[in-house]
């Protein structure tokens, strides 16, 4: 069966923003020295378990240094600045501002993207989101990782799944893009759990995914999980979940992410979680070898859609 997505099989954002923009359009990952409210209290303590100190943005560096770097390889290259360490809304509405336009000022970049807590986007922040929707290029971000209540509690997420589905609402009704950041292999969880998650986000009214490989970093709540009440997958089961995965997600919905970047010096396992290439180069045999591609089995009147 042929796939309209090419070798690639699947829809991924690369392509996406190749096509839009007519050019290569990579990611600066921005530490902008925001913190988190599950880390100072406000929200809760210690953070998510599986969270690093740098707040999940391990290769956050600064934009001109980054583009020296990239414009080397990519000479025509354009860029969307990241904000991706801790929760990127979570300062006052006027810091916020600053913050978004200054890294707009850079010639070469087009848009933003912009990682946050479904719970952190007020009404003074989604005007100032609706108002920067309508200059560039935007999308949010929103770090689900589970629908499921109980390991939401395991993993001290600290806020409900409804107070997600009133994000996606509230960033729907001014036409902004969210991308849902969910984690494959969360402690408890079995296959059918994470594809229930990916089903009920495909849902919603979402432009993107994040599929990210649960890696046990060191100095993490989670790392005192490991090796006992963890089940650290093989890679070619994880390749395989994540063919799954694809296969129930609507061709229109963009893909972020089907690995994790893991900084080696940080990883405890699985001891393959910084091989990205070859996770990729697997995730494209194993779709060659079954026939399929994203969104293959996401129609209402095909007998193969999980009962989910
Ligand atoms: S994963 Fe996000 S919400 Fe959780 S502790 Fe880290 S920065 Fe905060």
């Amino acid at each position: 069966m042929a796939s309209i997505f090419g070798e690639q099989y699947f829809n991924s954002i690369g392509k996406y923003l190749k096509e839009r923009f007519g050019c290569r359009v990579i990611k600066l990952s921005l530490d902008a020295g925001f913190t988190c409210p599950n880390r100072d209290g406000t929200k809760g303590t210690g953070g998510c378990i599986f969270c690093s100190a740098e707040g999940s943005g391990d290769f956050a560096s600064d934009i001109p240094g980054q583009i020296k770097l990239l414009s080397k390889k990519w000479p025509s290259g354009k860029y969307i600045a990241y904000f991706q360490s801790h929760t990127n809304t979570y300062a006052p509405v006027e810091i916020l501002r600053e913050k978004y336009y200054q890294a707009l000022e850079y010639p070469d970049v087009i848009g933003l993207a912009i990682a946050t807590r479904p719970d952190c986007l007020s009404p003074a922040i989604l005007e100032l989101l609706a108002e920067l929707n309508q200059k560039t290029f935007l999308w949010v971000e929103l770090g689900l990782q589970t629908i499921h209540e109980d390991t939401a509690r395991l993993i001290n997420r600290c806020y409900p799944l409804s107070v997600f589905d009133q994000a996606v609402s509230a960033l729907s009704v001014l036409d902004i893009k969210t991308v849902v950041h969910l984690i494959l292999g969360l402690p408890g969880e079995s296959r059918e759990d994470m594809l229930t998650s990916i089903h009920r986000s495909c849902s919603k009214d979402i432009f993107g995914i994040k599929l990210h490989l649960m890696n046990v970093l060191k100095d993490t709540k989670l790392a005192e999980f490991y090796p006992d009440r963890i089940h650290i997958p093989k890679k070619e089961e994880y390749i395989n979940l994540v063919v799954d995965a694809l296969e129930i997600i609507p061709q229109h919905i963009t893909i972020h992410r089907v690995t994790a970047d893991a900084p080696r010096h940080l990883l405890i396992a699985p001891e393959w979680g910084y091989e990205k290439r070859s996770i990729l180069n697997g995730i494209q045999k194993e779709f060659k070898r079954r026939g399929s591609y994203q969104g293959i089995v996401f129609n209402d009147s095909s007998p193969s859609r999980p009962s989910l």
